[in-house]
């Protein structure tokens, strides 16, 4: 069976697999990134840890590395900017060092975009060809699987759905536009809408007096815990996330008019409540006839999705 290496580079951790054409793979490795130690340093480590790696296969052949990066590659491998959590990884060469030393082909994408390629494989987009994946964490990430493939974008950059205007002159956001996804539908956007929802004084329920007393306190979390208790306050909040999230949803229906939206990402540990809730919001800002054809579901891969959408994107492309 055809092997490859699934590498995960994060922040604070750099994970690794070798992982089977079933996506079968044995103990994952992890060292630490020491992402203040600069780009040049995270890329030796990345190759110790291929080395270790393949340490472990004894004879069996390897048919590449894939690796999932914050921020954008381009087609030879170069970082081009866009993972502010790793300063000097941007201007990097990370495939030809690699094949040098190893002998081995190597593809790399945006983290994001790698999770919506094991969601295609292994998860929530199983059986199908065409998903939207939304990644709703600190940010919003995306990535968008096209016939079964991931596109990239002709520079790399393809699946910033978290930058799609949801709301005409709406909030800043730190990439320059205003009314930013990212800004309302975030684990941060959604902290910052009950924060501004509770300052007016006349709303008084027991979520808005707790995010008066300790608003540093509030997190996605706590947000969801008063949902479920319908908290008016609460509700208007995710009612307001789950909105802007539909938007985006019902763009990318019309664009693209995939088999299925899939969301992902830390804030849905909320569960089905957004899923419906985005979904009934969907269903204003796209075609009817594509809505009726797509449905929207949430992700299924847990925490070991970065490493088995590296690996998968390396048994795409080897
Ligand atoms: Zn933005």
């Amino acid at each position: 069976m055809k092997k490859v290496i699934g590498i995960d580079l994060g922040g604070t951790s750099i994970k690794g697999v070798v992982m089977g054409e079933d996506g079968a793979y044995g103990e994952a490795l992890r060292i630490p990134t020491e992402a203040y130690k600069g780009g040049e340093h995270v890329l030796a480590s990345i190759m110790s840890l291929i080395g270790e790696l393949l340490g472990t296969v004894g004879d069996q052949p390897v048919a590449g590395v894939g690796i999932g990066t914050p921020g954008f590659v381009d087609g030879d491998g170069t970082i081009l900017g866009g993972a502010e959590n790793l300063p000097g990884w941007k201007g990097v060469q990370i495939y030809a060092p690699i094949t040098e030393r190893y002998g081995l082909p190597v593809a790399a994408a945006n983290d994001v975009t790698a999770v919506a390629l094991a969601e295609l494989k292994f998860g929530a987009g199983r059986g199908v060809k065409n998903i939207v994946c939304f990644a709703l964490g600190t940010g919003v990430g995306g990535g968008i699987v096209i016939d079964g493939k991931l596109y990239a974008g002709s520079h790399g950059m393809a699946g910033e759905l978290g930058h799609i205007v949801v709301e005409t002159g709406g909030l800043q956001c730190a990439c320059g536009q205003n009314g930013c996804l990212e800004r309302y539908s975030s684990a941060t956007g959604i902290v910052r809408l009950a924060i501004d929802y509770a300052s007016s004084a006349d709303v008084d329920t027991p979520f808005a007096r707790l995010v008066r007393k300790n608003p540093a306190e509030i997190t996605a979390k706590i947000v969801y815990e008063y949902v479920a208790q319908a908290d008016s306050l609460a509700m208007k909040v995710h009612h307001t996330a789950c909105e802007m999230l539909g938007r985006a949803a019902g763009i990318m229906m019309n664009a693209l008019s995939p088999d299925r939206i899939v969301l992902g990402g830390g804030v849905m540990m909320a569960g089905d409540i957004i899923t419906n809730t985005v979904k009934t919001y969907a269903a204003r800002s796209a075609w009817p006839a594509i809505f009726e054809r797509c449905e929207v579901v949430p992700a299924q891969m847990g925490e070991d999705a970065g490493v088995m959408g590296a690996g998968a994107l390396a048994l795409e492309r080897f």
